[in-house]
């Protein structure tokens, strides 16, 4: 096992990739502790990594509230006295986060009609929950002189999609945090790197997917919210396929180990081909 005796933080762990990143480093044998605002969720995937024969831990925070974020740093360090590995994963939007180059045209989409309002609720979870978690684990990992951290980014980062200017350019700017940060922890042993996932149907993705198929007459016509999803997959995926919550996992898992020590400051795709640097 790759993780044996490291422990690791993963946020927005509930629900989504975050559960897929939990379960695969609790399967190389880290300790993880699951945070999410939803605690019944991350209960139910801390019981299950427990049955794998790790150590986790289950709390409710809410990530944009720098502190609880003070309060969950501390609890981690008095119950397992030290941190190795964090993963920035929580993010998303408004219904509309997920979809690349929709069709959406609604009020609220374009950028003449996003109000403040708007912009700083999606700095607040896509960017400012990631600043605040790096600041509170730096000094710790500084210390220590290892750790690895990893921000769930988007390739909507690296695109800029149209009618979602806001969770575009948040995640753009936590692609470019990542370099920064790297740079400043290498002389620390600690690697900074993101991951920009494609096209994964989790509960943000359905929720879009619904949206589309109500308010959308072309995706009105088709059988279910899920065919909406399998229609950007086919027309934007050159390998033809939806990408999964282990695929981020496994990466994640990578990142973590020792295996990918010489690699810092890079973001990641992992999208079956949506986004070719
Ligand atoms: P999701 O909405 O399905 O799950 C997000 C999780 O975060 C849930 O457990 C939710 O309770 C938790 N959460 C939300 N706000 C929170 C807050 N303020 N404090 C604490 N927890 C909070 O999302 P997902 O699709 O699993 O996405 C995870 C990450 O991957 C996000 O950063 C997202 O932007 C990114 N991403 C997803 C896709 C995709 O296709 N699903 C594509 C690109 C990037």
């Amino acid at each position: 096992m790759k993780l044996e005796g490291k422990v690791a933080i993963i946020t927005g762990a509930g629900r989504g990739i975050g559960v897929g990143i939990s379960r695969c480093l609790a399967e190389e044998g880290a300790d993880i502790v699951v945070c999410s605002r939803t605690f019944s969720e991350v209960k139910r995937v801390a019981d299950e990594a427990k049955k794998l024969g790790c150590k986790s831990l289950a709390v409710d925070v809410d990530v944009t509230d720098n502190k609880q974020v003070a309060q969950l740093i501390k609890k981690v360090l008095s119950t397992f006295g030290k941190i190795d590995i964090l993963v920035n994963n929580v993010g998303g939007g408004r219904a509309e986060a997920g979809i690349s180059r929709a069709d959406l045209s609604e009020k609220g989409s374009s950028i003449v009609d996003l109000d403040d309002g708007d912009w700083n609720d999606s700095y607040e979870l896509n960017f400012k929950s990631v600043i605040h978690l790096c600041k509170a684990v730096v000094p710790h990992m500084k210390a220590q002189k290892s750790g690895k951290i990893i921000n769930i980014a988007s390739i909507g980062g690296k695109i800029g999609d149209s009618y979602r200017a806001p969770y575009c350019s948040m995640k753009g700017a936590e692609i470019v945090f990542t370099k920064a940060l790297a740079r400043e922890m290498a002389r620390y042993n600690v690697n900074v790197n993101s991951i920009c996932p494609g096209l994964i149907y989790t509960p943000l993705w359905q929720q879009a997917a619904e949206q589309l198929y109500r308010t959308v007459p072309y995706y009105r016509e088709m059988k279910e919210p899920r065919e909406v999803f399998l229609h950007y997959v086919k027309k934007l995926v050159p390998l033809g396929r939806e990408q999964t919550i282990d695929d981020v996992g496994h990466l994640v898992v990578f990142l973590a180990s020792e295996d990918s020590k010489n690699i810092t400051g890079q973001s990641i795709n992992v999208d079956g081909g949506m986004f070719m640097e």
